[in-house]
């Protein structure tokens, strides 16, 4: 994956984030409060207050435009979708070390809230993406009943499966059980 860290880790939080979603073939499993601050954990999401409902009812709503930047039928699109999103988020520079993380760039404003803090950082890993031309890593599995999204990290832009444990698996074993009745 030609990224750096603090890329890959805000495309690992997009990922996670977006496939908490129903549109994404599985169950919601971002539905309240206890889900959200799992979510919070999961990906160290510093710098954030007390959650509420209006922090949850945002975050929902921020997957789903993530969603469709990972969906888009082409480049264009995806930069269309992309710029809609950054053009509503307040967006701060600055440096940051916390947390035993080395130096890095945080994106955030200072007073962000939840979402703000996760379009700004996750946008802005998104917009390096399109910019480096690997708009094509932003995939949808090919199984036939899943549609969770994953980065493709692979050097030849080759990966299917969201999950080559499960998905992959599954589809090999179908495959082989198909080729077996023929
Ligand atoms: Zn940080
Ligand atoms: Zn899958």
């Amino acid at each position: 994956m030609p990224f750096g860290h603090d890329m890959v880790h805000s495309l690992a939080t997009a990922v996670d984030l977006v496939n908490t979603s129903p549109s994404t073939g599985g169950e919601d499993t971002l539905t309240d409060l206890r889900e959200l601050g799992d979510f919070v954990a999961r990906w160290e999401v510093s710098g954030i207050g007390e959650l509420d409902a209006a922090d949850l009812a945002q975050v929902r709503a921020l997957r789903e435009a993530f969603h469709k930047v990972f969906t888009a039928p082409d480049q264009p699109t995806a930069v269309i979708r992309l710029n809609t999103l950054l053009s509503g988020t307040r967006i701060t520079p600055r440096l940051a070390e916390h947390d035993g993380h080395p130096l890095h760039v945080h994106y955030f404003a200072p007073d962000a809230s939840l979402h703000e803090h996760l379009a700004a950082d996750i946008g802005v890993a998104l917009a390096h993406l399109l910019v480096e031309d690997e708009w094509e890593r932003l995939r949808t599995c090919s199984a036939p009943d899943c549609d969770h999204v994953f980065v493709d990290e692979s050097r030849n832009r080759s990966r299917v499966y969201c999950d080559s444990r499960t998905c992959g698996n599954r589809m090999h074993v179908a495959a082989y059980r198909a080729r077996r009745r023929a």
